[in-house]
């Protein structure tokens, strides 16, 4: 078996040292593609491999279709928006991804976020403090509950709306109150933090109406996708309402324009990085191979997201 570790943004060392070190106790060979810029560099990879471990990578169509002996492609991560899962379905091709592993890392940067915004993106001014505000969670998966509980502890009021959560004691037991809507969750937050995927019901799902509804001075922190913004309607919404702000972790189309319109209102990471840590790093890619493993030679389809 051939296994294909293809990362345009490649894994820190000891993340790929042990991800190797799994697939060789496996005896499986290893192929490593890092820090490519051309999508036929992908697609002359694939032509010979049995598995794919990616991050961000694009596993379009046209790569599963050059992949003739693709069986399985792990996402090291917890979005999968980045896999053509049709496609893949198509060819019985196996797709998972790997939840909870860089949820921590993504949930500090949701908090740092926040207080960063707070403090006027760390500029000379008078800034206010998250202790007593009201944080709305949009989205209680693994991210969401970590955020949850991190804010709890600097001492605000947490509120949240999953509507794919059933179990009520989830949200009990961790102090938060569950809202009935989405339009209850940001009329009543001071901050909201995105977690909600990127899928068909959720693109540009967050635009002009919800902005306007959050209460003065809120702000929006993205650390979940791009696309389930709705750039005009926010840019419009913010235009509006000078003490709206918005924070993200994947930059706007229109970051150029955003960032000249509203000055220390806005600010998006230069480059993705809410996964970015040793840790995480080393999480999510350990249990890719660990599964990519599980599949191939167990069969085991626990994390698999296209059944
Ligand atoms: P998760 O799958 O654990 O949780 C997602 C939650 O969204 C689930 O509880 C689900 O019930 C809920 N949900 C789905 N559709 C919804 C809808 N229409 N309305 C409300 N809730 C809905 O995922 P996660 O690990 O918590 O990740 C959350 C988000 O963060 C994803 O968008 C993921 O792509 C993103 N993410 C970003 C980074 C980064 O580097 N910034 C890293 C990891 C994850």
């Amino acid at each position: 078996m051939k296994i294909l570790i293809a990362t345009e943004k490649p894994f820190a060392k000891k993340a790929l040292d042990g991800i190797k070190e799994i697939l060789a106790a496996a005896d499986y060979e290893v192929a490593l593609l890092e820090k490519y810029t051309e999508k036929e560099e992908l697609i002359a990879a694939v032509r010979d491999v049995d598995g794919m471990i990616v991050r961000s990578d694009k596993v379009t169509a046209e790569v599963i279709e050059a992949a003739e002996q693709l069986k399985i492609v792990v996402r090291a991560g917890a979005g999968f928006d980045n896999v053509d899962l049709k496609a893949a379905s198509a060819r019985g091709i196996v797709v998972m991804n790997t939840p909870g592993q860089n949820s921590n890392a993504v949930a500090e940067l949701a908090v740092a976020m926040m207080i960063y915004m707070s403090r006027n993106r760390f500029t000379p001014g008078t800034g206010f403090e998250l202790q007593g505000k009201t944080v709305g969670i949009h989205a209680y998966g693994n991210v969401g509950r970590l955020v949850g509980r991190k804010a709890k502890a600097l001492g605000m009021n947490v509120i949240a709306y999953d509507p794919f959560v059933t179990d009520s004691a989830l949200f009990e037991n961790d102090g938060v109150e569950q809202v009935g809507s989405v339009e209850e969750l940001y009329a009543a937050s001071d901050f909201l933090s995105l977690h909600i995927p990127a899928t068909e019901q959720t693109r540009k799902s967050i635009g002009y109406k919800l902005m306007m509804s959050m209460p003065k001075g809120a702000t929006l922190v993205n650390t979940a996708r791009k696309e389930v913004i709705d750039e005009v309607g926010l840019e419009a919404a913010m235009t509006e309402r000078t003490d709206l702000k918005y924070v993200t972790d994947i930059a706007p189309d229109d970051v150029a324009t955003m960032t000249a319109m509203f000055g220390n209102r806005f600010f998006a990471t230069p480059k993705k990085m809410g996964a970015e840590t040793a840790e995480a790093n080393i999480n999510a890619g350990l249990a890719a191979a660990r599964q990519v493993v599980g599949y191939l030679r167990d069969g085991i389809t626990k994390f698999q997201v296209n059944k």
